[in-house]
């Protein structure tokens, strides 16, 4: 047997259970067996009397009987015992105990399984974090094992397991078994991934040795050289396949030469209103050296919500104007369009720079003009929703494509915009966030590309205060905005609309804008409203409305999330906040505050809020600072479910490190990576050539990353 040997002829497996093994969990050869790693370990060294269990200890494990077993339906009654329907059951309770007392053990799902199981009479050793519930000691679906599991060492690996595997008899020990013979079979042949050289400056343990001690530890301290081996390695590879990209990318991409600032971009900077902030400066800086340096700019623009990334997308634009060549500004929705139209014209009048806007709205007798123009070049600036990448726009010379809000877009629309260069060569492309997005996230999605960050807010940037309040609020709430209203002041009311979830929203939607007009009647008070099935007139009819300050009210579904800017408007409202991502609140919350003396953002919450949720909410009421809030979410949700990054996804999947808590190792194997690459960069050097072979493999070739645009 060899690595790419099928697991089915392994000692107890079969074809049954392989084909199992593949469909649960991906295992197809010996090498993906070994590579499922365990995801905890119990510590088989201690059990713990149930009299000393306490439920402020870690998970622990309790060596106990089955006493009794009792089932339970939803709504709290008991189920007899005899012909039970299974789908009745919500709880199943089990008191176990050991010589020192008793505990509870409850299950909520397999229930049938461990109905069978927990036989009364029999023992197991029950694995988990123990609470409190009802004044009684219990753990909520804690791990069962035979009374005699553990003997495999002091620490034990715990795989990922589903019911089907378990049904079919591959339980963790025989897991355990299955590993160790697999081990046996292929660590004598294992090739070490990582050269000789990396594994003495980083002073890291043996590939082979970390297989071994990840799976059957010896002791703590081999298992956390095990795991940090893993973890580097698995860190290292992926920033030296994103950084080598990046370093080809930069090499072969040729740019247009932009080598001079321009009079437009003069004339502009100059009549500026305000002093531009250190970081827009030196993000103005990073772009106008990468327009000038011959290769293609392909940087990402992170900045949070009203940081000011407007100014510099149009001071961006106007340098490419200055050097002959044209600019679009592409926005995710036609209201952001229109306002983005407004706000570069009133900055481009005093540098006579022409500039359109192209959205699907666009009457065809305007669309022939503005072909007409971008065709001679009098269009220097063209502005638009993705109506400016179809196929008849055609510019004459498209230098600098700016993208704002990036995730709304996919990969395809990008790619279009990309071929619309002049001559063929790509522009340059920018591309503009205010998603704040992890540190360590954004060195792995973006690894390849150049990022800006802005990270500092305007001054004159009013602080938002959050609060968030249950339904008996809501009175207070509606006197509220009454009050702001006196003031001449204006609100959002936010409605959530989630795809699977749509018809019942739209009636929420409706039935709060009703409650609304009822609240806020005319004439004294007017009420806009604006949501994705009105058609584009009456969308932008009452958006309209409210941004020229002749509605008081806007409710809406989420369309506003994202840009626009109404600075008289001092509070927001979001109603069932609860089901609304951090970042979404946190964009939402950033539509106001941009003018008034004081702002508040008021999150209205449902009755039944998880705990999780409410966790969410308290840290928006706790903190303004996006990043923040992007990195606590990380923390709490992992970095895969994060909001304005499913499109993207990760480039690959992580099997042992989690960006959420290995940051400290990713950035080490970042800056080792670029050190590795800095005297070697295409790893042609023959020491380097187990790291090429690595980087030839599947999972690096996936996707090109190098092109975001
Ligand atoms: P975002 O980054 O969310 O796109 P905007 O570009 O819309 O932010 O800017 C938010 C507000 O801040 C706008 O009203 C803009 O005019 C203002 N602004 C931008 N830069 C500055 C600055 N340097 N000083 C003062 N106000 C600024
Ligand atoms: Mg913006």
């Amino acid at each position: 047997m060899n690595k790419d040997t099928s697991i089915q002829y392994l000692p107890g497996v079969g074809p049954k259970r392989a084909q199992l093994l593949e469909s649960e969990l991906g295992i197809r050869t010996l090498e993906d067996l070994v590579h499922l790693y365990p995801f905890r370990y119990i510590d088989r060294s201690s059990i713990v009397r149930i009299a000393d269990v306490h439920p402020d200890l870690a998970q622990v494990q309790v060596r106990a009987t089955v006493r009794k077993v009792r089932l339970f339906a939803k709504n709290g009654a008991e189920l007899p015992a005899g012909q039970l329907k299974y789908n009745m059951v919500s709880r199943l309770s089990a008191m176990v105990a050991d010589e020192s007392g008793e505990m509870e053990m409850v299950f909520f799902k397999g229930v049938k399984w461990m109905h069978a199981r927990l036989v009364p009479g029999s023992t197991f050793i029950f694995f988990g974090k123990p609470a409190v519930f009802g004044n009684r000691l219990n753990m909520v679906h804690p791990e069962v094992d035979a009374p005699d599991a553990g003997t495999t060492g002091v620490l034990t690996g715990v795989y990922p397991s589903t019911e089907k595997l378990k049904n079919a008899g591959i339980t963790g020990k025989v897991m355990l078994r299955l590993m160790g013979a697999a081990l046996q079979e292929i660590l004598p042949a294992v090739r070490e991934t990582l050269p000789d050289y990396i594994l003495k400056e980083k002073g890291l343990v043996p590939l082979t040795y970390a297989l071994r001690q990840i799976h059957f530890p010896q002791d703590q301290a081999a298992l956390a050289k095990a795991t940090y081996r893993l973890k580097f390695e698995e860190l290292f590879l992926l920033q030296l396949s994103l950084l080598k990209q990046k370093y080809i990318r930069s090499r072969n991409a040729v740019g247009f030469v932009m080598s001079q600032v321009g009079q437009p971009f003069n004339d502009c900077y100059n009549a500026l209103p305000y002093q531009l902030t250190a970081a827009q400066k030196r993000v103005i800086k990073e772009i106008r050296e990468d327009m000038r340096s011959g290769h293609q700019m392909n940087r990402l623009l992170q900045g949070d919500v009203g940081s000011g990334k407007t100014m510099v997308a149009v001071l961006s634009a106007l340098i490419a104007v200055g050097n002959g060549y044209q600019a679009c500004i592409m926005a995710p929705t036609e209201v952001l369009s229109q306002q983005h139209y407004a706000n570069v014209s009133k900055y481009l009048k005093p540098t006579g720079v022409r500039c359109a806007l192209l959205t699907g709205t666009t009457t065809a007798a305007r669309r022939r003009e503005i072909h007409a123009g971008l065709q001679d070049g009098s269009i220097g600036i063209l502005i638009g929703t993705h109506a400016l990448i179809e196929d008849t726009v055609q510019f004459r010379a498209l230098g600098l494509a700016i993208v704002d809000e990036q995730h709304r877009f996919g990969v395809e629309q990008r790619a279009r915009l990309w071929n619309k260069g002049w001559g063929g060569t790509a522009p340059h492309v920018l591309v503009m966030t205010a998603t704040p997005i992890p540190r360590t996230l954004a060195m792995t999605l973006y690894g390849d590309l150049d990022v800006s960050v802005i990270d500092e807010m305007p001054p004159g940037r009013k602080p938002v205060t959050t609060l968030c309040v249950g339904e008996n609020k809501r009175h207070a709430m509606h006197n509220f905005i009454r009050d702001e209203i006196a003031k001449g002041r204006q609100a959002f009311i936010v409605y959530p609309l989630i795809f699977e979830s749509e018809k019942m929203d739209y009636k929420n939607l409706q039935l709060g804008y009703e409650e609304i007009v009822k609240a806020f009647p005319l004439p004294k008070y007017k009420v806009a409203i604006v949501h994705g099935q009105q058609n584009a007139a009456d969308k932008a009819f009452n958006m309209d409305a409210f941004a020229a300050g002749r509605a008081d009210i806007l409710v809406s579904t989420t369309v506003i999330e994202v840009g626009v800017d109404v600075p008289n408007a001092s509070v927001m409202v979001i109603e069932s906040a609860e089901r609304f991502g951090l970042s979404q609140l946190h964009q939402l919350r950033g539509r106001v505050g941009r003018g008034a003396e004081r702002s508040y953002c008021i999150l209205m919450k449902g009755t039944k809020v998880s705990k999780e949720s409410q966790k969410r909410l308290d840290l928006l009421c706790a903190t303004e600072n996006g990043f923040e809030l992007a990195e606590e979410d990380m923390k709490m949700r992992g970095p895969g479910d994060l909001e304005g990054t499913q499109q993207s996804g990760l480039p690959i999947s992580l099997n042992i490190a989690s960006l959420a808590k290995d940051g400290l190792i990713l950035s080490d194997a970042r800056t080792y990576a670029q050190h590795v690459l800095d005297l070697d960069p295409t790893l042609q050097e023959q020491k380097n050539a187990p790291l090429l072979a690595e980087l030839q493999r599947d999972k690096y070739q996936t996707k090109d990353y190098s092109k975001i645009s």
